[in-house]
């Protein structure tokens, strides 16, 4: 979405049309009113990265400036356009934190491994669903190149699966970030430079998910997504039991808004993504295309792309924008989570783009440097 208050040149870091600090207090999860909240049953998709960005946006100056340091880094590397393009596949090493208060909160590596599939399907444009958008939107439909797997080392250099595993007194979480903690019930984070640190628990209030945006605190960096979210199998349930909560997170994770705006149902909000759509608000449940918002007919939104709001089966899609602004970040501010090569035999996507180096060690920091300077020649 490209809306009227995107173009302003150096922004203040809140993006998406948010001030510092704004309803940050009394709003439930999805920045909304507090009425439907705690309803444990509700089908809408509901998700409190904006809510936990509002929050550091009032409390941290240290993460207002990061947050304007990094949204300037990433115009300034889309403004490079194409030539900063690297031409392989960025991969991300996985560590998952099942912190769970019952047994069937405990989900399995099945389950884990189900939602590893689905992020490395969406990313790399692969998943089947993708066939969903109308032709119309097709041209917009973007490979990211960025893979995932669980870690094969831990943090003190020993073999791993990349799952841990811990009880917690606590019956459900919110988006205090008590789950990242270990003296709070939750657990604490791997290195988070080095890690995607993705929490699956029990979330209240109905809320499906939340990402920490690049610039955040380390301690806190990462991924939370509710178990009945995670995944396609176990205790995934419709209609978000295709592993796209995890993937909507990690795109705010990589420094994607959601497509709307944030700016309620108002057209004034942008996403700083220039080839999505101009949209009024989300798009939620199984939308009918074409969903006109904002003067955007004839096709009007994108309630296809992973960062509205429609149920699991909808969600199939980012756009190249969408994929070069995630890029932007894993050549800046995340560069250090990025692998040449995952550590674990690659399947046939993984030779894509034929420049890989050599594997490495789980938990090596980023080969993407070496990679970049090749990408520009
Ligand atoms: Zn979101």
């Amino acid at each position: 979405m490209d809306g009227a208050t995107s173009g302003a040149g150096a922004v203040s870091g809140g993006g998406a049309g948010a001030a510092p600090g704004s309803q940050q207090d009394t709003r439930d999860p999805d920045g909304r009113t507090p009425s439907g909240a705690g309803n444990e049953e509700s089908p809408r998709r509901r998700c409190a990265t904006m809510p936990v960005h509002h929050r550091l946006m009032a409390e941290s100056l240290e993460y207002r400036q990061a947050r304007a340091r990094i949204e300037n880094l990433t115009r300034t590397f889309l403004a490079q356009g194409d030539a900063t393009r690297f031409p392989g596949v960025a991969h991300i090493p996985v560590v998952v934190h099942v912190v769970h208060n019952t047994d069937a909160q405990d989900i399995s590596d099945d389950q884990v491994l189900s939602q590893i599939d689905v992020l490395n399907r969406d990313f790399r444009a692969t998943n089947p669903d993708v066939s969903l958008v109308p032709p119309a939107f097709a041209p917009l439909i973007a490979d990211s190149r960025i893979e995932f797997s669980l870690a094969t080392t831990d943090p003190a250099g020993e073999p791993t699966t990349g799952i841990t595993r811990t009880r917690t007194h606590k019956t459900s979480f919110s988006f205090d970030d008590d789950v990242k903690r270990t003296s709070a019930g939750g657990v604490d984070p791997w290195p988070t430079d080095r890690y995607l640190n993705m929490w699956v628990c029990r979330l209240s209030g109905g809320l499906l998910g939340y990402a920490q945006f690049p610039g955040g605190p380390a301690d806190t960096d990462g991924v939370v997504v509710t178990h009945s979210a995670f995944g396609t199998t176990g205790t995934a349930a419709p209609p978000f039991h295709l592993g796209r909560t995890a993937t909507h997170e990690v795109g705010h994770y990589l420094n994607l808004f959601h497509i709307w705006g944030d700016d309620d149902s108002g057209c004034g909000g942008s996403d700083e993504v220039d080839d999505t759509p101009n949209q009024g608000g989300e798009n939620t449940g199984v939308p009918v295309f074409p969903h006109v918002t904002c003067g955007n007919g004839p096709n009007g939104d994108l309630f296809y792309d992973y960062m509205d709001y429609s149920d699991d089966e909808v969600l199939v899609m980012f756009t190249h924008g969408q994929a070069a602004r995630m890029e932007g970040c894993l050549d800046t501010v995340r560069s250090s989570l990025v692998q040449a090569a995952p550590s674990t035999p690659p399947d046939p996507a993984v030779a894509h783009g034929g420049t890989e180096q050599p594997a490495a060690a789980a938990g090596v920091p980023s080969q993407r440097e070496q990679r970049a300077p090749a990408a520009r020649r």
